[in-house]
């Protein structure tokens, strides 16, 4: 028996989720009296995959093949059991990242496992196996018991931290038995946007609403969020009017964010909108409306037009990185 966990890279770049992911397993794994192993697929950077000894993996596995340089669902959870089974492993960790949501259910299937998606903190293994999981768009929380002998556990994202307990470790590769048959979809192509800070991984969100009139003032949400080494975000209805790319809408019906800090700028805080944000660590509103519902849910709070705090805001975000 072993915790296998699911280590995400990027073109070899390896995503905080995943050293997250790896320190979960390894705790895990610590309190069953085992081991925790690391499983990359299609990882060409040797150091790369060492590093993650250093979260807690006691063994680095990579699986290579032709058919796994890109993401693909059911390839990447053939070669990801065919790995984790030669290891005994019946835990699973892997992240709720966009590739994760569509691994974890077909690894589970895969194993016959229980699985549960949505974990925002340790497991308990006092009694049985159960683990806490968000419900409800993020407004409260549950508790699971997981039954079967193999179980996949879904984290979200920076819920849990990433530690550095271990050392470096001799990685090593293995080649699966996966080919272009297990393949069921194909990227056509993929244009991403360099130098920004992914919104899922970010750890601070600069966001607006409908309150910043119009996209030709999105200026300074932008300015502001490259002073803070943020990621920017938006409402529904901004994506919708087409003031900023859907990518960046969150909510209960956009992306899932649980950032250190999120600033929510001319946002009234509608239900919906708190779906996808509420569980951000400290959140930061600014409303010239004092009586927007955004408030309730906010660990700060200025009551002002947008347009007057988000200038004397970048300023002293400039004074402090000077
Ligand atoms: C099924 C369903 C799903 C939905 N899913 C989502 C979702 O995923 N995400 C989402 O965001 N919404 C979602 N919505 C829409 C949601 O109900 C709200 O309509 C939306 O969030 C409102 O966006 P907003 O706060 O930007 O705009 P508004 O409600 O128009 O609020 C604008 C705010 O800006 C403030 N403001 C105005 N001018 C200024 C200024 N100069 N300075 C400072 N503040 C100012 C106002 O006081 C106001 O509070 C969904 C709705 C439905 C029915």
């Amino acid at each position: 028996m072993s915790v296998i966990v699911f280590a995400e890279h990027n073109e070899n770049i390896f995503k905080k989720s995943s050293f997250e992911a790896i320190s979960y397993g390894k705790d895990l794994a610590d309190k069953l009296n085992t081991n925790c192993v690391a499983v990359a697929i299609g990882c060409s950077d040797t150091n790369a995959l060492s590093n993650l000894g250093k979260y807690g993996a006691s063994k680095v596995l990579n699986a290579t093949g032709n058919t796994l340089k890109v993401f693909e669902a059911a390839a990447f959870a053939k070669a990801f059991c065919e790995v984790a089974q030669s290891q005994s492993g019946n835990v699973v960790i892997i992240s709720n990242t966009y590739n994760g949501k569509s691994l974890a259910p077909r690894v589970a299937a895969r194993m016959n496992a229980s699985i549960v998606s949505g974990i925002v903190a340790m497991a308990d293994t006092t009694s049985g196996f159960s683990v806490k999981k968000s419900c409800f768009s993020n407004k409260a929380f549950t508790y699971v018991q997981m039954k079967e002998a193999n179980k996949v556990l879904a984290l979200v994202p920076n819920s849990y931290p990433a530690k550095e307990s271990g050392s470096s470790v001799t990685p090593e590769n293995v080649s699966v038995a996966v080919s272009d048959a297990d393949i069921k979809t194909i990227s056509k192509s993929i244009s991403t946007v360099k130098g920004k800070v992914p919104l899922t991984e970010a750890e601070v969100v600069v966001s607006g609403g409908r309150g910043m009139k119009g996209p030709e003032n999105w200026g300074m949400i932008e300015e502001l969020a490259e002073w803070l080494g943020a990621a920017t975000a938006c409402s529904k209805p901004v994506a919708d009017m087409d003031w900023r790319p859907h990518s960046e809408h969150v909510g209960q019906t956009g992306i899932t964010i649980k950032p250190n800090l999120y600033m929510a700028i001319g946002i009234s805080g509608a239900i919906q909108h708190l779906a996808g944000v509420g569980s951000s660590k400290v959140i930061c509103v600014i409303n010239k409306d004092p009586e927007a519902p955004f408030f309730k849910a906010a660990d700060y709070g200025i009551v002002g037009d947008a347009f007057e705090v988000l200038p004397q805001l970048i300023e002293r975000a400039k004074q402090l990185k000077a």
